[in-house]
């Protein structure tokens, strides 16, 4: 039974949170939201506990699409890092500022970057290609996420700046406008670089919180040296390019590490 351990253990964590929020924000919403998404993410747990392949997708689809759907286009949330600096320059402790520090800032100091491998929308849609493994090295172009991480701070301070009206229906259509972006370039990189994930390594804006953040990671992917024999395949199948045989903080890439788990299903000796 101590296997079941780690979905239990997650779902009482998001249910901390839930009822945490709802008693202190005097919302009911996020009592059903947190504990919609502990359920999904245990959920996850369990059926890959059990070994089923495509666990890790139904948990990207439950939460990136009750994300996109219901909180983005429903809610009229933009819970893009532009509705991030928005809601945060009016001084809103709301569902996009806390999504952040939940999912994004915070906690990736306790589940690394968690939030990428089961619940970003725009990666939801990416890991539908057809390239799940990189067959190409790394390019040097992870500069890039500081540009698009400086546009999306100046354009929501500009809005502030210039005291433009009706700010939070701009923010809606930027959410539209933005997502359709990211999907655009997130496939044509994908299909340029072959590699499903290169929107993740060189564009996303949100790394630039993510990375740091999960370099102090608590739940990280370990390799038992006495069981690995070295036969490199965790580092052919890992989409985000990350040395997992080597255990320091500083391995190549490890703040890149999704925990998509493919390296630990893939490893020949159970070493992972
Ligand atoms: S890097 Fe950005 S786009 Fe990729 S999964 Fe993470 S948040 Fe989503
Ligand atoms: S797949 Fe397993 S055995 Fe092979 S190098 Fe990686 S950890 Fe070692
Ligand atoms: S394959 Fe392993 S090292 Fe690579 S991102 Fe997935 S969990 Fe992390």
């Amino acid at each position: 039974m101590k296997k079941y351990l780690a979905p239990l253990f997650m779902l009482i964590i998001f249910e901390a949170v839930a009822i945490t929020l709802w008693l202190t924000k005097d919302n009911i919403f996020y009592l059903f939201n947190f504990s919609y998404i502990g359920l999904s993410i245990s959920l996850g747990i369990f059926l890959f506990i059990k070994k089923y392949k495509h666990a890790r997708r139904i948990v990207q689809l439950l939460v990136g699409l009750y994300m996109l759907m219901y909180l983005g286009l429903i809610c009229n949330e933009n819970m893009q890092i532009e509705g991030f600096w928005y809601y945060l320059f009016t001084g809103v402790f709301e569902a996009a500022t806390i999504h952040y520090a939940v999912a994004k800032i915070f906690g990736p100091l306790l589940f690394g970057r968690g939030w990428c491998g089961y619940a970003c929308w725009t990666a939801m849609v990416l890991d539908f290609l057809p390239y799940k493994s990189p067959s190409q090295p790394r390019k040097k172009l992870g500069w890039i996420r500081y540009i698009t991480f400086t546009v999306s701070l100046v354009f929501v301070a500009s809005l502030f700046l210039a005291k433009v009206g009706n700010i939070e229906r701009i923010m809606f259509w930027a959410f539209i406008v933005g997502n359709l972006a990211y999907y655009a370039v997130g496939i044509a990189l994908a299909f340029a670089f072959k590699d499903n994930r290169a929107f993740c390594k060189y564009i996303c804006p949100i790394t630039v919180f993510l990375k740091p953040m999960s370099y102090f990671s608590v739940l990280r992917i370990k390799c038992d040296k006495d069981k690995c024999i070295s036969c490199g395949k965790c580092k052919r199948v890992c989409p985000m390019n990350v040395d997992v045989t080597d255990n320091s903080r500083k391995r190549k890439n490890g703040t890149e590490c999704i925990l998509c788990m493919e390296c630990v299903r893939n490893c020949p000796k159970d070493a992972l």
